[in-house]
């Protein structure tokens, strides 16, 4: 039998992130894996451009990470999010992603599964980058620049 998670009634409307259990953190990621995309950031403006390029670690059929367990000793640059380094990662999470939305006080997406009780509405709100890109171990380093996507940031 599956064990259900609990909440907290309308936690991410409540509570700083900082107060979260580890299931109510863990319950903001909609799996979209955008942050799991490439990204190329201007030094002089601080502006984000995100790519259709993936993590080599990102399935992309799924958008899950193929090792989460080991992803930052496969993946030394991975970051792992945290409450506490949030805000100097907030700018360059998509304007969906549910830490960034909390972070700055934002609603969440209405088809973020807390709000619409469906665990798969990311998905069916075209919303994850599943089946959508290239891994970077197929890429060339100087291309990337070709692959920015506005849709995803
Ligand atoms: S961008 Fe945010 S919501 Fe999407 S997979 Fe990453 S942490 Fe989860």
């Amino acid at each position: 039998m599956c064990k259900q998670k609990r909440y907290r009634s309308k936690f991410w409307e409540k509570y700083k992130l900082e107060e979260l259990d580890t299931n109510e953190w863990e319950a903001l990621c909609d799996g979209c894996g955008k942050c799991c995309l490439r990204k190329i950031e201007d030094a002089d403006t601080n502006e984000v451009f995100y790519t259709n390029v993936s993590c080599k670690l990102l399935d992309t059929h799924t958008a899950r990470c193929k090792n989460y367990k080991m992803r930052k000793k496969l993946v030394p640059d991975c970051i792992k999010l945290t409450p506490k380094n949030i805000k100097e990662i907030a700018y360059w999470m998509p304007d969906t992603c549910g830490y960034r939305r909390v972070f700055y006080g934002e609603a969440l997406e209405k088809w973020h599964p807390l709000i619409s009780k469906n665990p798969n509405s990311a998905t069916e709100a075209d919303q994850t980058v599943a089946d959508k890109t290239i891994s970077e171990d197929n890429v060339n380093e100087e291309d990337l620049e070709n692959f920015i996507n506005e849709k995803w940031s």
